[in-house]
């Protein structure tokens, strides 16, 4: 594995490579098992996997954890190494914008609602590196996980309306055995927050049994996503939102349909922690 820290040593890494199908994993690093689980599916699929690591100022808010966000970039290479990564790209900030960077991708709609109405600008700060990341790896396919769900939504439209020529390949939640997605940011949690924390999947375990059981109303499923996370008191709710899962929009009538998915989504603070997790909602399916 080729580690390389600057955009002139990625390029020259990956200059033999091009004609090649070349996976990409961007991620923050902190890795854990969802991040493998990236890994793994362009080891399989392709011929080349880059990786980077690279906690995005321009994505966090004024008061997010940007300097508390875990790092562990010995960790991180050792098992980019194990999961079969070509070219492991770890740039300083300063590679990568340049002090007057003053471009900004956008994307509309879809980032108005969920973490993009919590998070003002985060979505803006993901779309703009992850466009620049492409650039510089141009990559043939790139992997996202669907933990974050409204960030592939997102990065899709991107791709699709900018004419990106890559396919984007949406990975599954990858959990803790108790059910807990796994996070960079669980390492944030203290014993008691942990133990706290599986309110998340409780709740979407909630909803999806009463949806598998035949409940449509979208009143009903909200108030079983609401009482289950109320009953955790470390937990407050962010956002529980029952919504159309291409669009991102509110469901059009008082029940959901069985034609279209639903994205049932959640973000939490478990203590100061901020907690995201999401399950699909489809008629038919188990
Ligand atoms: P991050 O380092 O948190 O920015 O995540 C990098 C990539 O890994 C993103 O595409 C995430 O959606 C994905 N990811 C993070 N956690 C998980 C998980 N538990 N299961 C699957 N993918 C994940």
């Amino acid at each position: 594995m080729r580690i390389v820290t600057t955009k002139t040593a990625l390029r020259a890494a990956l200059a033999p490579h091009r004609g090649a199908s070349i996976g990409f994993v961007p991620t923050m690093g902190y890795l854990h098992a969802g991040h493998v689980s990236l890994m793994d599916a362009a080891r399989t699929e392709c011929d080349v996997v880059v990786a980077s690591i690279f906690v995005n100022p321009t994505q966090f808010g004024p008061n997010e954890d940007l300097d508390a966000y875990p790092r562990d970039p010995e960790g991180d290479a050792e098992a980019c190494r194990n999961a079969g990564v070509d070219v492991l790209w770890m740039p300083p900030v300063a590679d990568v914008y340049d002090p007057d960077h003053s471009t900004t991708v956008h994307v509309d709609g879809l980032t108005n609602t969920l973490c993009g109405r919590s998070r003002p600008g985060h979505f803006d700060g993901v779309t703009t590196i992850v466009t620049k990341l492409f650039n510089l790896v141009q990559p043939t396919h790139a992997y996202f996980g669907e933990k974050d769900f409204q960030q592939l939504a997102v990065i899709r439209r991107m791709v699709r309306d900018l004419d990106m020529p890559l396919e984007v390949v949406g990975m599954p939640i990858v959990r803790e055995p108790d059910g807990l997605a796994m996070s960079s940011r669980n390492a944030y949690l203290s014993p008691d927050e942990r133990r706290a924390a599986l309110v998340l999947s409780r709740a979407l375990g909630a909803v999806r049994r009463a949806f598998e059981g035949g409940e449509r109303r979208v009143a009903t499923l909200r108030t079983i996503l609401g009482d289950t996370l109320a009953a955790e008191p470390l937990a407050r709710t962010d956002y529980a939102e029952l919504l159309d899962a291409e669009s991102l929009t509110a469901p059009s009538g008082p029940e959901l349909g069985d034609a279209r998915p639903t994205l049932c989504a959640l973000a939490v603070f478990v203590g100061r922690t901020r907690l995201i997790d999401n399950t699909l909602l489809v008629a038919g399916a188990r």
